[in-house]
């Protein structure tokens, strides 16, 4: 054995894992099936623009922890997530909050926004909310949930609102405060010079195999180390010998634009049914720099295929069955399964950072 520990994948989780390890003098190989390490938090500079190539990340979180931790590797700018929502050509703040509501009625005060989200509620009264339309409803009303939800819930899906989880709209919070701000945790940014820094930092120090798929060699780099730490798709791990588990797929069309400023805001999203984008995303809003061009990213959700990036987990009832029988099977293999991916979960960066320092702690 030439290492104590094989990480497969060098995204978060796999990243914390292993700085963790080396920090208490474990010999660590990391093999990443991509050309680059990161995972999906990996950002590419762009003659100076930091773009995100898998879909933009804000890091936050209430954990002042953990806040410290990232902030220990890079310095943090005070970034704050304010997306603007474009319903047929007329923009709203988001989250649902004092801006909106006065966008969508005209209401000024709480008093008066909330006796009109009450009004809108209605027909949600006395009835237990059993998916994500009748949640979605009775959080906000019947307007904003068509105009705001509906269609981008559909499109980020692919599935009508009525087949959904009600947890999914829960991630969204609504206000009766003039605060554009879309989390609600203490802390929030965005590492100043991209996320791939974070990374190389974490990294620093250990062996980090690129472009080396784990899967096509599993015997040969299982035997290498005493521990594996995954951090791929659980099922795939096994074959997929139980059946495949289902998620989300997205496609990122990008384009240079010889201007500064494209639409004076890092994300906007596009919430009507007929627009096959989610959102627009400009990169030089999240890490703001002075240059003559800007990048921006239009986001297309798809139906995920053999192939195809897995990107957000499915939680429904079907895929959970299916899950759950795979995390037993992973209870006989020598082998820890962790990050998104591995637990099949619909995680911020917060959470796999914590979900990784608990795992490391467990084992020390
Ligand atoms: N959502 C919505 N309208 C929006 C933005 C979000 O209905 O304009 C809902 C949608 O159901 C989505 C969920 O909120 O799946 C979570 O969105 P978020 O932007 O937090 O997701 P992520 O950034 O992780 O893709």
């Amino acid at each position: 054995m030439t290492y104590d520990y094989l990480i497969v994948g060098s995204g978060l989780f796999g990243s914390v894992c292993a700085y963790e390890l080396n920090k208490i003098g474990k010999k660590v190989l990391v093999v990443e099936k991509r050309p680059h390490i990161g995972g999906n938090i990996y950002t590419e500079n762009n003659k100076g623009i930091q773009v995100h190539k898998y879909g933009a990340h804000i890091f936050h979180t209430n954990d002042k922890k953990i806040w410290d931790y990232v902030n220990s590797f890079v310095e943090f700018n005070r970034f704050t997530n304010s997306p603007l929502a474009n319903y047929k050509g007329e923009l709203f703040n988001l989250p649902f909050n004092m801006n909106t509501f006065y966008q969508l009625w005209k209401t000024k005060t709480p008093d008066e926004a909330k006796s009109k989200i009450a009004e809108q509620r209605q027909e949600m009264d006395g009835v237990e909310a059993k998916n994500l339309e009748e949640q979605a409803i009775s959080l906000v009303g019947r307007d904003i949930y068509e105009k705001l939800i509906k269609g981008y819930t559909e499109k980020q899906w692919g599935r009508n609102c009525k087949d959904l989880p009600s947890f999914i709209i829960k991630r969204l919070p609504v206000r009766f405060t003039y605060d554009n701000n879309y989390f609600s945790d203490k802390y929030q940014g965005v590492p100043i010079g991209g996320y791939t820094k974070l990374i190389e930092k974490m990294l620093t120090g250990i062996e980090v195999r690129l472009d080396t798929d784990f899967l096509k060699e599993k015997s040969i780099y299982q035997s290498l180390a005493s521990k594996v730490i995954y951090t791929g798709p659980i099922d795939e791990y096994f074959e997929n010998r139980l059946g495949k588990l289902e998620y989300r797929s997205l496609e990122f069309k990008t384009e240079t634009l010889k201007q500064s400023n494209f639409q004076g805001n890092a994300v906007i999203n596009y919430t009507e049914r007929d627009i096959p984008f989610t959102r627009i995303i400009e990169h030089k809003h999240f890490d703001p720099v002075d240059t003559t061009h800007t990048v921006i990213t239009r986001e297309y959700p798809s139906e995920w295929r053999v192939g195809d990036e897995p990107y957000y987990p499915i939680n429904d009832d079907k895929n959970m069955a299916l899950f759950k029988k795979y995390r037993e099977l992973s209870k006989s293999e020598n082998v820890i399964f962790g990050g998104r991916l591995s637990e099949y979960k619909y995680y911020d960066m917060h959470q796999v950072i914590k979900s990784a320092l608990n795992c490391i702690g467990q084992l020390k």
